[in-house]
């Protein structure tokens, strides 16, 4: 797969359509695949963390979840087709497993958000096979456990919510253990799937303005965004250093 490097991160050049179809492959192979969706501020802090970045660039799917990733690779003259945000992609693979023998565990939120997510998907997605359910608030010394609830439901996919970094961490550190075959990390979606988070509306998507609603929302995330013009300019100065 093609591929655009972006401060460090390998991006893969796919659209929603391209990754749901990736992953569907990934059922027929025997190992973990890894999928993450970073925008952004999840690439500046692979930027400023050599560790992270490699965890990233080991999974086996990296697609750009956010808009600022977009131009990022206009920059670089690799520009990618679309924004393939871990949420759409999540859809399209529900929509493909539904009525298959596939098995989806959800696995992040506050306590409850997973079940209303799996009630509420089960009648969107009829025939969709959910395994299990779990919070995602537990100590590191759970970890084994919800290794174990995750194996024995039998799910060959799992969407892990536990928000960036910690999901994509999760995920890599588990990877031996886990015996799905694919594991997303799909951030606040659980939520949206609930009904307890709202995605920004269409015409905020399709302006790129999806940072402004969320911040709109969730004010306290200025912070956090104060990385997407820090984001901007490092790959407008420092871009192009990196090899495509
Ligand atoms: N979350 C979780 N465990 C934690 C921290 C967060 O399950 O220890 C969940 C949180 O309830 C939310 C999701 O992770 O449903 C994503 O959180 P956030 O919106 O901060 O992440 P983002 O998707 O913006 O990275």
């Amino acid at each position: 797969m093609d591929k655009v490097n972006i401060l460090g991160v390998n991006v893969d050049t796919v659209t929603i359509e391209e990754a749901a179809a990736e992953i569907m492959k990934f059922f027929g192979e025997d190992k973990v695949h890894s999928v993450f969706t970073p925008n952004s501020e999840i690439i500046m802090a692979a930027y400023r963390d050599p560790e992270f970045a490699e965890i990233l660039n080991r999974s086996e799917l990296l697609t750009a979840d956010g808009i600022g990733v977009v131009y990022a690779s206009k920059i670089l003259k690799k520009p990618l087709r679309e924004r393939a945000a871990g949420y759409d992609i999540a859809c399209r693979v529900l929509e493909k497993i539904s009525g298959t023998e596939h098995k989806l565990f959800l696995f992040g939120g506050k306590p409850g958000v997973a079940e209303t997510a799996r009630d509420r998907l089960i009648e969107k997605y009829p025939g969709l096979n959910i395994s299990g359910c779990r919070n995602g608030y537990f100590k590191p010394e759970e970890d084994g456990e919800i290794v174990d609830e995750i194996n024995r439901s039998g799910a060959d996919i799992v969407f892990v919510c536990l928000g960036a970094p910690k999901q994509e961490k999760w995920i890599d550190a588990q990877r031996d253990n886990l015996k799905v075959r694919v594991a997303m990390g799909i951030g606040g979606s659980l939520d949206v799937f609930a009904g307890t988070a709202e995605r920004a509306p269409e015409f905020f998507c399709s302006h790129g303005l999806e940072w402004l609603y969320r911040l709109y929302k969730e004010p306290s995330r200025i912070g956090r965004m104060m990385d997407l013009p820090k984001f901007a300019a490092t790959v407008f100065f420092k871009g192009k250093r990196y090899k495509q």
